[in-house]
């Protein structure tokens, strides 16, 4: 398998469907972004081994940890703690700040925050005129959410059980989500699904290609697993997108190592 090595040892040869609910780490030389089967070995970080595509370049975690692992790490780190969430009130101002710029695509719009947190955005969103929708897998932050947004909705739910909503949604924002998830097909399809013909998805995600983060892999600060399981850069993370059925709109500038794109849905 061009070289790749097992890693921990457990991989059942069975395991080989990204897009199938796993309850174990596979291990892969296929790459979920390009189909080439030319992923080698990269680069060793805490003990987790990462793969590189030698056709497209994308950089992921192999073995992969199986979704239902990496929600239950999710759950264990609930970022809020009694009723209050950390840094409210930057994160707020934070939100209104990124939330201008989405004015033209948001007003009188019905908008969806994929990985919404304490729903900061959402709430700056509909500030600014959306319709403000949002879902998180940490219950915690969507309660505390659900109390300080109320002209919103919020639902407690992993994006693999964020079932209904086809099409609904004029405008999909994910910021620092799609990093993390280990099941790529079944995330892009649920971005297609959701968001209307027509419509525009914005993602964040770490850029692997930026020429501002450390030249050592290992030194990047978002270079951390178990957490954050692959690695984007402009052109892979246009690609994927175009795969599911968006055209690439535009790329936001970002003054850090940050990739942030605007997507239509064809
Ligand atoms: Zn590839």
């Amino acid at each position: 398998m061009n070289g790749i090595q097992e890693v921990g040892g457990s991989i059942p040869p069975s395991s080989t469907s990204l897009g199938s609910r796993q309850m174990t780490d596979v291990q892969t030389p296929q790459c979920a972004v390009c189909g080439a089967m030319e992923c080698v070995h990269l680069v060793d970080k805490d003990g987790y081994a990462f793969s590189k595509c030698g056709k497209c370049g994308f950089v992921f975690l192999n073995p992969m940890p199986s979704q239902t692992n990496l929600n239950e790490i999710y759950e264990d780190q609930a970022v809020t703690s009694g009723g209050d969430y950390p840094k409210a009130r930057s994160r707020m101002r934070r939100a209104y700040g990124r939330a201008l710029r989405f004015v033209p695509y948001t007003f009188r719009k019905k908008v969806l925050d994929i990985g919404c947190g304490g729903g900061f955005m959402v709430g700056a969103l509909s500030k600014l005129g959306a319709d403000g929708y949002g879902f998180d897998v940490d219950e915690t932050a969507i309660d505390y959410a659900r109390r300080r947004f109320p002209n919103c909705q919020f639902f407690a739910s992993s994006f693999e059980d964020f079932q209904g909503h086809e099409g609904q949604y004029d405008f999909v924002y994910s910021s620092e989500v799609i990093e993390h998830v280990a099941d790529l097909p079944t995330f892009m399809d649920l971005l297609k699904r959701v968001t209307r013909p027509g419509g525009y998805v914005y993602i964040t995600t770490p850029d692997i290609g930026s020429p501002r983060r450390p030249k050592n892999l290992v030194e990047w600060d978002v270079f951390s697993p178990p957490i954050h399981v692959q690695f984007f850069d402009e052109n892979t993370l246009a690609h994927v997108f175009e795969q599911a059925g968006f055209i690439p709109i535009r790329r936001f500038p970002d003054s850090k190592s940050g990739l942030k794109m605007l997507f239509k849905n064809t």
